[in-house]
């Protein structure tokens, strides 16, 4: 029988599952069937685990593909917006008293400053008026011990390998062979999501409408081909640096550098707590050297030299490299962040919903606040299937309405997080030496000017994409 909803959830006569906290009580167990299943236990599965447990919706189940939590570095910057919905989910304080608080951050080429983000000036929008600092690996700690305490454990490794539809929800099968049966299932299984995937949505560039996964190196291209066909390939690098730090290496404030051979991004980050020396990491990110896909301390040093512009002697050594990767800037956002699936339906949070360059560090925060937005919307929708009045079809009608509308909200602002960042890249990658210069001035005009400061500030901190 289809309701006059379409087969958007077929069929939901009583629900099978149980949303009590008794679904809590063997954690490592995993349960046959749940009510919410979190696939993915990075930043953003994390969180809408957090967020659910937190509003008392306690039938949920997180696995994790990795057997451990993943220690990388990766995103290094948590803005005002996120930072304010960390605080609302009790995951801000570790955080903050940890991370380094940037007031600025700068623009600089040939040894003069050319604009000026001042973080600072959000006082008025926010408690938190500053750029926090710290690596993705203490953040995801803070938020899984956070979820631990509130007595919810991330199973793993189960790999999410095939869904089924079923007449009132989803039979998820892991790569073990084991099996669950959910009635949301919520994909928060990073850039490549097989939730995705196997709900058919369309995962595209907004503007060419090409997914950037599709697409394979071919041999013999030349780097410059290869980088506008498949993404921009970066390096990012942890490192630490010996000799005198000269006054434009801030250890506090982010800092673009821009020099001939490309851009160069230099953040501090607080010293590991492993260091006995207690030094400061700094995040160094820059284009690759063409012909090569290996991060060597020698290509890092010149980068650092052509970016300072300073002479040998008086730039600092590349001691350490702790961690590095490349990275390929794609673009992309899911037609729909949900979808209904047989009797249930999928959701999309963070890297699996979008992706875009890590220009202005966007990633982990769009994808932190995707995941609180679902967790509440989820939150609201299981509280009223549990309603006895409204009929089973009435209870389908409000979940769509509810994930559309969190669908269109977080889709809209995922677009405006690509288009800036999209923007910021292509600038920071001009190759002619007239179009850079055109470039610096352009900078230079901008950072004469407190208004543009004050709101490229604003669209960092995400506050203005505030829901
Ligand atoms: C090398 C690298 C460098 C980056 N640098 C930056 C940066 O400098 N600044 C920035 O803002 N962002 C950066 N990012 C992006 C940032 O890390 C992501 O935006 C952020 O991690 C997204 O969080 P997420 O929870 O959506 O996904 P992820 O962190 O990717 O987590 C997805 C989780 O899902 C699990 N998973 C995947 N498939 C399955 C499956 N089939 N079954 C079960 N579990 C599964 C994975 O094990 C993983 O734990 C970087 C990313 C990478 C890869």
């Amino acid at each position: 029988m289809t309701s006059a909803l379409g087969d958007h959830f077929g069929d939901m006569e009583p629900l099978p599952y149980d949303y009590s906290p008794l679904a809590l009580s063997i954690p490592y167990m995993l349960p046959a069937s749940t009510g919410i299943l979190i696939v993915g236990a990075g930043p953003a599965g994390l969180t809408c685990a957090i967020t659910l447990a937190l509003s008392g919706c306690n039938d949920i189940t997180i696995v994790d593909a990795q057997p451990a939590g993943l220690n990388l570095s990766r995103a290094i910057v948590i803005h005002a917006q996120t930072i304010e919905e960390l605080d609302g989910i009790g995951c801000r304080e570790p955080l903050t008293a940890r991370g380094i608080h940037a007031k600025y951050m700068s623009i600089q080429a040939r040894q003069k400053k050319l604009f000026r983000a001042n973080f600072c000036n959000l006082a008025g929008k926010t408690r938190f008026p500053y750029a926090l600092l710290i690596s993705q690996s203490e953040t995801e700690r803070t938020l899984e011990e956070r979820l631990n305490g509130l007595g919810v454990t991330v199973h793993r490794p189960y790999k999410l390998v095939g869904m089924t539809k079923l007449p009132d929800g989803i039979k998820v099968t892991f790569e073990s062979g084991e099996e669950i049966q959910a009635r949301y299932v919520v994909g928060a299984d990073g850039a490549r999501s097989m939730i995705r995937k196997l709900a058919g949505i369309v995962f595209r560039d907004p503007a060419t409408h090409k997914d950037p996964f599709a697409e394979q190196p071919r041999p013999g291209e030349s780097y410059k081909k290869e980088n506008a066909r498949l993404g921009r390939s970066i390096v990012i690098a942890d490192v630490h640096l010996s000799g005198e730090i000269p006054p434009c290496i801030s250890s506090n404030d982010l800092s673009t550098f821009l020099g001939p051979l490309g851009f160069l991004l230099l953040v501090p980050l607080p010293p590991r707590e492993d260091d006995p020396e207690q030094r400061i990491v700094y995040r160094m990110s820059c284009p690759t050297e063409p012909g090569t896909k290996e991060v060597s301390k020698e290509r890092l040093q010149r980068v650092l030299k052509a970016g300072l512009g300073l002479k040998d002697v008086e730039t600092p050594v590349v001691d350490t490299i702790l961690w590095s990767s490349r990275f390929r800037i794609r673009s992309a956002v899911a037609d729909k962040f949900y979808q209904s699936f047989g009797g249930g339906a999928i959701a999309l949070v963070g890297d699996a919903a979008h992706v875009h360059s890590p220009a202005g560090g966007q990633g982990m925060n769009l994808g932190i606040r995707d995941a609180i937005a679902l967790g509440k919307t989820l939150h609201e929708i299981t509280e009223n299937d549990k309603l006895q009045t409204p009929t089973a079809a009435a209870k389908q009608a409000y979940a769509i309405q509810r994930l559309d509308a969190f669908s269109k909200q977080r889709r809209e602002m995922a677009i405006a997080v690509i288009k800036m960042t999209k923007v910021m890249t292509w600038l920071s990658g001009l190759e002619s030496p007239v179009a850079r210069r055109l470039r610096d001035t352009f900078w230079r005009l901008m950072g004469k000017v407190d208004t543009v400061n004050d709101k490229f500030a604003l669209s960092l901190s995400g506050l203005q994409l505030k829901a």
